[in-house]
């Protein structure tokens, strides 16, 4: 039986705690990882009994005068297993590639494990968005423990396929010609003998094309933006996921 992760980022959403209480107890599923907003993260917690905990972003220092700032240790304290980096809309407010070099290798040392998201804009005909792909992945990964690899996830998400202005989905063939494209620079960093981590999809995933990408594009699993906050979508999707055979 295959094991695919099912990771939700609900973003800003849903806007009352109650709601947020009764996403999270429907999504309560195997494999699932529920990334809420910070300020659901301990009541979310109390009502899950499957799914794993996660945030959507995290500050690089431990503690100090950062105003307005949540550290790793604060999210490891009250049980977050996963934390999303690098988000393209995170990334429009600022965010790059050393910030997101430096968290990760913070969340590794505690055992909270990040999930680097990385992608190009848009797809141009020489194939430049590689070279940008590349450099994410080399910046993000740089002076990374190789043997702490396999703690974390990757996930390829276009920018160009995301949220509802997305162009379109990818189609499974360009997530798996990534997939391995992603596979090989980090081979290329931190040599063959290592743990390839999860590499997932991420762009418009639904009730639709979850069995597509997961069987022609052999993706490990999902980052999923708005399904997750229609529980009847993101059910499933989840139930699709558990009857995959690879
Ligand atoms: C996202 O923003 O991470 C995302 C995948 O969104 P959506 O599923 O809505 O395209």
């Amino acid at each position: 039986m295959s094991k695919k992760i099912i990771i939700s980022n609900w973003k800003m959403n849903p806007t009352s705690l109650k709601e947020a209480v009764k996403l999270a107890k429907a999504s309560d599923k195997k494999d699932v990882v529920l990334c809420v907003p910070f300020v659901y993260l301990k009541e979310v917690k109390k009502v899950i009994k499957k799914a794993k905990l996660g945030a959507q972003d995290v500050f690089t220092e431990e503690s100090g005068a950062y105003t307005g700032e949540i550290s790793v240790k604060m999210l490891a304290d009250i049980g977050v297993k996963y934390v999303i980096l690098g988000h393209s809309e995170r990334r429009a407010m600022g965010e790059n590639n050393e910030k997101v070099n430096k968290k990760i290798k913070t969340l590794i040392d505690i055992g909270i494990t990040p999930v680097l998201c990385i992608g190009e804009k848009e797809r141009d005909e020489n194939h430049d968005y590689l070279i940008f792909v590349k450099k994410q992945i080399e910046e993000c990964l740089s002076g990374i423990n190789k043997n702490l690899i396999n703690k974390m996830v990757i996930a390829y998400e276009p920018i160009w396929a995301i949220g509802k202005n997305a162009f379109r989905e990818a189609t499974p063939a360009e997530f798996l010609e990534m997939k391995i494209f992603i596979k090989k620079v980090i081979i290329n960093i931190l040599g063959d003998k290592i743990e390839i981590p999860s590499i997932i999809y991420g762009g418009s995933v639904d009730e639709k094309n979850t069995r597509w990408f997961a069987e022609d594009g052999e993706a490990d699993g999902f980052l999923i933006g708005r399904a997750s906050l229609d529980s009847k979508k993101f059910k499933e999707i989840v139930k699709i996921c558990e009857t995959l055979k690879r």
